[in-house]
């Protein structure tokens, strides 16, 4: 079984879907390993979107993520990161992310797409050492 590094970025958690994320990943079976809610210092934001550095939207990002607090979760189960992207539904939450997904039901805007979760096992393992180097 695999692990995987969820957020519910600041938009889910001001909007209060922190607990419809966390439902929906339960329904889905996976389990939960390890749950935070933190502020993301920059530090931090620019450590986990480092592959974003040079792409134009990164400083918007890296200000979005570090706009409030953030529940950072992880989960496992078989092929976890594939599995929560399923859950998640694709970036643009109107034009990619399919019905029945959370960015679909809950999302408007690329920028302000609720969730994230780790995109391979490689990841996975990257980011769940960065943002709970204790577990
Ligand atoms: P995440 O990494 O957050 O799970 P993702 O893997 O679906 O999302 P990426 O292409 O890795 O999408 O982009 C990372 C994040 O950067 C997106 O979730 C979104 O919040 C933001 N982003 C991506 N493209 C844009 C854009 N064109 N304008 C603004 N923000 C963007």
């Amino acid at each position: 079984s695999e692990r995987s590094l969820v957020l519910v970025k600041p938009d889910g958690v001001s909007r209060g879907l922190v607990g419809e994320v966390i439902s929906r990943i339960e329904r889905k079976g996976l389990k939960l390993v390890a749950l935070e809610l933190r502020n993301v210092d920059r530090s931090l934001a620019e450590q986990h979107y480092a592959e974003h550095a040079e792409r134009p939207f990164f400083g918007d990002l890296l200000e979005f993520i570090t706009s409030g607090p953030v529940v950072a979760l992880v989960v496992e189960g078989p092929r976890a990161a594939a599995a929560f992207r399923q859950l998640a539904g694709g970036t643009d939450p109107v034009e990619k992310a399919a019905p029945g997904s959370i960015r679909a039901d809950f999302g408007l805007e690329v920028q302000f797409n609720l969730v994230h979760g780790s995109d391979s096992p490689e990841s996975a393992e990257r980011e769940v050492k960065l943002w709970f180097p204790d577990l």
